[in-house]
């Protein structure tokens, strides 16, 4: 059911599908960071074959009891696992937050959708369509990480 409420911007849905651009995987201002949930941790170390204290050793850095995956000066803002510029080196492990891009509560503004995301990503506007209520249970699902 949708939620109470004027109705937003993606009431009628949004079609989105991947293109494999990599551009959600590339640093941009203040987006440059892929944070991890417990389970996200536990996924990679499993795909890695490392224990979750070792792969968060080897990958990842805290900060106000957020993890998330280390930027090396050689990864130049790019995630650590993009690589060829396109191309998840990690995909079936990928993160929580990269499973559920672009519908982050900071992108489902009309303004940022329209000016940022959508001229940004390539996948917006293709594919699938997605409705309202899967949109907004993807949005409740990050609330609950
Ligand atoms: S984990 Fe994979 S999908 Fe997520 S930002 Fe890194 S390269 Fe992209």
């Amino acid at each position: 059911m949708s939620k109470p409420g004027p109705k937003p911007f993606y009431h009628e849905g949004i079609r989105f599908e991947c293109q494999g651009s990599g551009k959600c995987c590339t640093s941009r201002g203040s987006y440059g960071f892929v944070y991890l949930t417990g389970a996200d941790v536990k996924r990679f170390a499993e795909h890695f074959s490392l224990s979750p204290a070792q792969f968060k050793k080897q990958y990842c850095g805290s900060k106000d009891g957020r993890v998330f995956l280390i930027d090396p000066p050689e990864a130049r803002g790019d995630c650590i696992f993009l690589e060829n510029g396109n191309r998840c080196g990690a995909y079936e492990a990928r993160p929580e937050q990269c499973r559920t891009w672009p519908f982050w509560p900071e992108n489902m503004k009309a303004k940022t959708w329209r000016r940022e995301i959508a001229s940004y990503c390539p996948g917006v506007g293709k594919g699938r369509l997605h409705t309202r209520e899967e949109i907004e249970a993807i949005l409740d699902s990050q609330e609950e990480n």
